[in-house]
């Protein structure tokens, strides 16, 4: 079996509500109603399709559309698509040199997507049962719900729908230019909700270390299931610092680029719960490396966004134990994975088991 064809498209899908964080706030970008959706198509002569998609907001969406057209995708033509970590080695190398992290990796991952689909396929088996089949659901906390730009009232209300299904808390955005209000607005969420409702919060990497170690200690006060990236994704030592002095688990990885990044933090102990995005760390292949990792540090994983295709990974394997519920690509699946009593069920049919239709890419598709 060679791969023969290979057609890719950039989707642009409407957010179900705008979204402001403190990484798309300030200084640093612009509130965001779309996210794009990078999909490739890989065609075998055997008559197999494999799907594979990645994701950008704000922007980046036709870079990685042109380095899968332009330089990776034409590298894949002939091969074998079982082969999935020769082809990441030979995809990887002979790009490395402009994109060791960043656009080629997560242009690598929508490929990689679609080799596991296909394998998936081949084997009549849906991925997650090829992974290992640790279980069939994974339990999922609610993360649309709690952006900079809505109130609190706003947020409780959102929170009130996750919560009702089921799910097993809310994250927050925090990050304000005057971190008093973060403080007052989590407090006010904590009163109404309870002491034991599971809240994390996360600042997008907003703070100096000053601040997150003084923020650290109110979110600790305020009963804080997890800190997610209180500063810069770039400070592994200072990350390192604030988990010494802080009881709440340091959560983060989302910004982290590679399965060496990931490394450094746990070799650093400067994480507790480790959140790779499947597109940011180059896709399915080197994310198994990072489980494996996060496994023998004993550091749970918490995949970001992309849940599902991360879905298979939390079903899959013992070190990914939740996921985070961010339904901003689901509308572009025909049978995306559906929550029932508070979990995420991986699908059953074979390969990745999502399925875009050629509707769903006319009716989106911007290049
Ligand atoms: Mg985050």
């Amino acid at each position: 079996m060679i791969i023969k064809t290979i057609e890719s498209y950039l989707l642009e899908l409407p957010l179900a509500r705008p979204i402001v964080a403190a990484i798309t706030s300030g200084d640093r970008g612009a509130a965001c109603n779309t996210i794009l959706m990078p999909v490739v198509r890989i065609a075998t002569d055997d008559g197999l399709i494999g799907e594979g998609f990645a994701w950008a907001i704000g922007a980046g969406g036709k870079t990685l559309l042109t380095a899968i057209r332009e330089d990776l995708g034409p590298i894949l033509i002939g091969e074998n698509p079982l082969d999935n970590e020769r082809l990441w080695e030979t995809l990887y190398w002979k790009t490395q040199a402009v994109g060791r992290v960043g656009v080629i990796p997560q242009a690598i991952s929508a490929l990689d997507l679609a080799l596991w689909d296909i394998k998936g396929k081949v084997c009549g088996q849906p991925v997650f049962k090829l992974l290992g089949g640790m279980r069939d659901s994974a339990p999922v906390y609610g993360s649309d719900g709690g952006w900079l730009n809505m109130s609190v009232s706003e947020i409780l209300s959102a929170s009130e729908v996750y919560l009702n299904q089921g799910m097993r808390g809310i994250k927050i955005k925090v990050g304000h230019e005057d971190p008093g209000i973060d403080r007052q607005r989590i407090d006010e969420i904590r009163r109404a909700l309870g002491d034991d409702v599971w809240i994390a919060v996360d600042a997008n990497q907003k703070w100096d270390f000053a601040t997150a170690l003084k923020m650290g200690r109110e979110f600790e006060q305020l009963g804080c299931a997890w800190y997610e990236e209180p500063m810069t994704c770039e400070d592994v030592h200072g990350h390192a610092r604030l988990a010494e002095k802080l009881d709440i688990p340091i959560a983060l990885g989302e910004t982290l680029g590679s399965l060496h990044e990931i490394n450094a933090y746990l070799r650093a102990d400067a994480v507790d719960i480790v959140q790779p995005d499947i597109t940011r760390v180059g896709g399915l292949t080197p994310f198994l490396k990072i489980a494996s990792i996060c496994h023998a540090a004993h550091r749970p994983v918490e995949p970001h966004l992309m849940m599902e295709a991360s879905v298979h990974l939390a079903c899959g394997l013992p070190a990914v134990v939740g996921l985070e519920y961010m339904p901003w690509l689901t509308r572009a699946f025909a049978e995306p994975p559906v929550v029932e009593n508070g979990r995420l069920s991986a699908p059953t049919t074979p390969g990745l088991g999502l399925n875009i239709t050629p509707e769903t890419i006319e009716q989106y598709r911007l290049a």
